[in-house]
């Protein structure tokens, strides 16, 4: 007779998530196999529904800072929780008080506007670019990542074929919207420099993360984030930097703060809240005063804007981060850890890759550097670099295991969990290498 094996848990529920959802996820890169669903997070670890815990570097896509469960958030929304809820008029304490906090930190912050995800945040921001200059084109870079919405939802991961061509990330998209989107190379100003001629008068903003995790982590050169600068405004265009990975996560101020550039509208969300769904834009007052709530033309609206739960989240993880300097001090000092460990491993075994990040985000490309921008990611073993972050993932250390995709440490994750780590790493990497995955 043959034995009857039952299903793993976690199989299961994506079997019957499948017949109700699309995908059975809510996001479609949610889906990655197993682990199929989780079921507990607290600090560094998340829990699947079999059992199996998991060290977490995915962080809800950057989205966890403090560690899952973080005390100091979930007290301040308990607090929140049966005081004013949501009323849809006028503003609340607790608004006045994340506005207070944003204008503080980023350095570039005047104004703000609140919003529930980085999306729409981006979305307005590009529209009242548009509308501040009168102009149709946007500039984007090849690997940067802003959202789903039409004009920025374009040349992300894309392939050696499509790459600076026409690479929609979607189906439905207009070809007018896409056409107002420009590509140009990370860290190549005369990329930038030839979109000006052939657009001249014509480009509203150029939208970058300043550091785009999106496909790991390019390093701006301080040469690339000046000229932006010098650029935009020499031809009246509008710098928009995206901080909603960097945002917080490297420091209080963003990534701005490390580079000593200004933007003129900057747009944040994920580690703000560490895990609640808020996001917001800010800039030079201004160009804020063009949203319509302050009488101007471009429109602002959102039932769930500023909603005092997720504001409350956002207050409580930007106070801590505000107060606690040795926080940057020690996931640095663990990012730092790591990345040596990592460079480390790769020249015992002889593999070739490049260990690269910031602050607490690291990753290891499988390519011969030097990595400056996309084209030299464009030879990055996609095989190896999905294998790596799998079979870290089946050995307990839940890594996205897509090509290019980054890991983080989180307030939560300690030296020894850094130091686990590297030991699996290496078991892994000796396995690649016998294998001959890399
Ligand atoms: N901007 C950047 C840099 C992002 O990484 C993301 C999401 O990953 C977004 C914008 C969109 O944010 P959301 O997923 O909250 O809509």
């Amino acid at each position: 007779m043959a034995a009857t094996t039952s299903k793993p848990a976690g199989l299961a529920r994506h079997e019957a998530a499948s017949a109700l959802i699309p995908g059975g996820v809510n996001s479609a890169t949610r889906y990655i196999g197993a682990p199929f669903a989780l079921t507990a997070a607290s600090g560094a670890y998340v829990t699947d529904a079999d059992g199996q815990r998991y060290l977490d570097y995915h962080a809800a896509f950057g989205a966890i800072l403090l560690g899952h469960n973080a005390p100091v958030v979930n007290g301040a929304v308990r607090d929140a929780l049966g005081g004013l809820d949501l009323t849809g008029i006028g503003v609340t304490d607790i608004e006045i008080e994340l506005a207070r906090l944003v204008t503080d930190l980023i350095p570039s912050a005047e104004q703000m506007i609140a919003s529930t995800s980085g999306s729409e945040a981006t979305a307005q921001a590009i529209r009242l670019a548009r509308a501040v200059t009168g102009r149709r084109y946007i500039i984007k870079f090849q690997g940067g990542f802003h959202g789903w919405h039409d004009a920025v939802a374009r040349n992300v991961i894309s392939g050696p074929d499509t790459a600076y061509g026409r690479d929609p990330m979607s189906a439905g998209i207009l070809d007018e919207a896409l056409d107002a989107t420009l590509i140009a190379e990370f860290n190549d100003l005369d990329s930038v420099r030839a979109l000006y001629q052939t657009h001249p008068e014509q480009i509203a903003a150029i939208i970058l993360e300043p550091i785009p995790h999106n496909v790991g982590a390019l390093l701006p050169t301080q040469e690339f984030a000046d000229g932006l600068r010098s650029l935009t405004t020499e031809h009246g265009s509008l710098l928009i930097f995206d901080e909603v990975i960097t945002g917080f996560r490297h420091t209080p101020g963003g990534y701005q703060q490390v580079c000593g550039v200004r933007p003129d509208i900057t747009t944040f969300g994920k580690a703000m809240a560490n895990g609640y769904p808020i996001a917001g834009v800010a800039g030079r007052r201004d160009l804020m005063q063009r949203f319509s709530s302050a009488g101007g033309d471009v429109l602002l609206a959102g039932t769930y804007n500023g909603h005092p739960v997720c504001a409350a989240a956002a207050i409580a993880t930007m106070t801590y981060l505000r107060d606690n300097a040795d926080f940057y001090e020690r996931t640095h000092r663990l990012g730092d850890r790591i990345r040596a460990g990592l460079a480390g491993i790769l020249e015992e075994l002889d593999v070739s890759g490049v260990v690269t990040g910031f602050g607490g985000v690291f990753l290891v490309y499988f390519v011969d550097g030097p990595v400056r921008g996309y084209r030299d990611l464009l030879g990055n073993n996609h095989d190896a670099y999905v294998a790596f972050h799998r079979r870290m993932t089946e050995a307990g250390f839940l890594m996205l295991p897509m090509s290019l995709k980054r890991n983080h440490i989180s307030g939560a994750h300690t030296e020894e969990d850094i130091d686990r780590t590297l030991e699996a790493a290496r078991d892994v990497l000796k396995g690649m290498r016998a294998d001959g995955t890399v």
